[in-house]
């Protein structure tokens, strides 16, 4: 059996803890490898190797981060189908979806290429007479990421592109569900020239998360998770003194008004819902349908859904993939089944594919949620799409604004005061209009509010460079020293 181990000083590193974790191809149902899973010691030893790297790291110039960036840039386009077919293997994305996955991370390779333009501090002559006052940003030291199963490659791009450029050292603790994207990864930075110990890889559970939150010599930690342990970490780690941002789950919602084009609406919805399978943070999983056109919106989605090619990433043409673990796919599938109990209407069932060996589904729909359902209270990530029907805009506005998630949500419309009303009052931290999947590009920044963040620093972007600096101001002065004299007042301009 295949097994995978920890990276550490630009070499696999083989665990000796004796824990391992299973890792499957989830569109076979089979094991397909073992991952180490590290012991406190060995967390202290992969931290250890990046506080060494860090000394020199940090004085390294800028033309030199980015000439590295910059190879890792062209080795991840060199390389994509092969990450895309490690992708589909471990998490099961169909090639299209592991292809975007890919993209939307070399993105933020390229925002991290910039970085020097953007390192840039302010400068104040002669604040004083003779006196300047200037602002520079510094490295943290060695920062952390842990991350989740759903994007293996891109969420640790988000992080480690812009760390490493701001001069920090990173340790990535990725999902131990599908390890090896990052390692292939690893494997890129080491051959664009990234010196030994400036990223690091450690394989881990809990006991490796808990060490990363209380070792000393950790300063910050980018977590991307569900919302029980995303609170757990940032609690955790600011008790400890750390900076802290932890991005958590979601259950966003897409407004459609009856003055929307609904085919176009029902399109945006499938693709938003199913893609990824659903394990998405920001698919959509409710649609709020104005009463006066929900029945046609549902009919719309109801000929769409079964259209949909579900199938291994294997196969070029499916659109589907599987979920990520039997345990998740059983629970996706208790939403569907004890959703008429509750009083919903289970338009289109997908519990049927969970026959097969694979951990599939099919897509399914589910009309009349209402809160207070548990399909509708918590987050499913899975391939299911639900509709809520509203009274008004007013109804579908104070239904997203009461649901403890803020991550993404859209509407719906041709009317542009409207939409720019929706912008200005809705609580949510990215917000799509007539774009269903509203990801920022990486120039600006990820953030949902509410429940789906902890901290206040959002991910990558602009945002990504306070997040992994620190600011220093510096006042100085070259005076002459025949001028010298003792001055017990408080130092004002002058
Ligand atoms: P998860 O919270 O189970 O795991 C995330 C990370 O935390 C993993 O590295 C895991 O090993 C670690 N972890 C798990 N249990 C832990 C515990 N008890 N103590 C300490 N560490 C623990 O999340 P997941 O299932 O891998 O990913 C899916 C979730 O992530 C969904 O809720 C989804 O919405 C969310 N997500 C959010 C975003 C976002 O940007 N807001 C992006 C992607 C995924």
């Amino acid at each position: 059996m295949q097994r995978i181990s920890h990276w550490v000083n630009n070499k696999v590193v083989a665990g000796t803890s004796g824990n391992t974790g299973k890792v499957y191809n989830p569109a076979t149902g089979e094991q397909q490898s073992e991952v180490d899973l590290a012991s406190i010691a060995e967390v202290d030893a992969v931290i250890a190797a990046a506080k060494k790297a860090g000394l020199e790291w940090r004085s390294s110039n800028l033309s030199r981060r980015a000439e590295i960036m910059f190879r890792f840039r062209e080795l991840v386009v060199a390389n994509k189908n092969e990450l895309a077919n490690v992708l589909s293997l471990e998490h099961g994305k169909v090639p299209s979806d592991a292809m975007g996955e890919i993209s939307r991370g070399i993105e933020n390779v390229e925002f991290a290429c910039g970085i020097p333009a953007l390192l840039k501090g302010g400068y104040s002559e002669q604040a004083s007479t003779g006196v300047d006052v200037y602002s520079i940003r510094q490295p943290l030291g060695v920062v952390a990421g842990i991350t989740p199963f759903n994007f293996p490659a891109m969420v640790p791009m988000w992080m480690f592109a812009n760390a490493i450029m701001c001069g920090n050292t990173f340790v990535l603790k990725p999902s131990e569900k599908d390890p090896s994207a990052p390692m292939f990864i690893a494997e890129l930075l080491r051959q664009a020239g990234l010196p030994d110990g400036v990223f690091n890889v450690v394989h881990g559970d809990k006991i490796a998360v808990d060490r990363i939150l209380s070792h000393p010599d950790i300063a910050s930690v980018s977590f991307v998770g569900s919302t029980p342990i995303a609170k757990y970490v940032y609690e955790t780690g600011t008790k400890n003194g750390k900076r802290v941002q932890a991005l958590g789950g979601a259950k966003n919602h897409m407004l459609v008004l009856p003055d929307a084009d609904l085919d176009m609406a029902a399109d945006a919805a499938v693709s938003a819902a199913f893609g990824s399978a659903g394990e998405r943070c920001m698919a959509i999983s409710v649609v709020l349908a104005v009463d006066t056109i929900a029945d046609e919106l549902v009919e719309k989605l109801k000929t769409r859904v079964p259209k949909i090619k579900v199938g291994p990433g294997t196969d070029p043409t499916a659109e589907m993939g599987p979920l990520i673990t039997r345990e998740h796919r059983d629970k996706v599938a208790s939403y569907i089944t004890n959703a008429n109990g509750e009083g919903a209407n289970v338009v289109i069932d997908g519990t049927d594919k969970a026959k097969d060996a694979g951990f599939f589904l099919n897509p399914s729909l589910i009309d009349k949620v209402k809160p207070g359902m548990k399909c509708y209270d918590e987050e499913i990530f899975g391939p299911v799409l639900t509709v809520m029907r509203v009274k008004s805009y007013q109804e579908g506005l104070d239904t997203i604004n009461s649901n403890q998630f803020g991550n993404g949500t859209a509407i719906f419309t041709r009317d542009g005061g409207v939409a720019r009303q929706f912008q200005f009052d809705v609580q949510v931290g990215m917000v799509g209009i007539n774009v269903p999947i509203p990801v920022p590009v990486s120039y600006y920044s990820f953030g949902g509010w509410k429940a789906s963040l902890f901290g206040d620093q959002h991910m990558y972007g602009p945002e990504g460079i306070n997040f992994f600096t620190r600011g220093k101001v510096v006042t100085s002065r070259w005076p002459d020293p025949r001028t010298s004299k003792i001055d017990l007042g408080f130092p004002s301009a002058r």
